[in-house]
């Protein structure tokens, strides 16, 4: 079984008797394929950690907000 390869500039899944993306135009290109997935992986790993710092910043503010509410309520 060949396998399908995915177009670097469109996304879509190219068999592998093409040469060129029968949807954008673009030459398959495996070696630029990797990196392009390298480098999205890089940023999505890097975005997903600084995504969930900031979430946990902003959970603990919340909570710290909530608990001053809730010393008022109960005072
Ligand atoms: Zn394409």
């Amino acid at each position: 079984m060949a396998l399908d390869a995915i177009c670097s500039e469109c996304g879509r899944i190219l068999e592998d008797a093409f040469r060129y993306c029968p949807w954008c135009g673009a030459s398959r290109d495996r070696d630029g394929l990797s990196s392009l997935v390298e480098g999205a992986c890089g940023r999505i790993e890097s975005l997903y950690r600084t995504g969930m710092d900031s979430r946990i910043s902003d959970m603990e503010a919340r909570l710290g907000e909530m608990e001053n509410e809730l010393n008022r309520i109960l005072s």
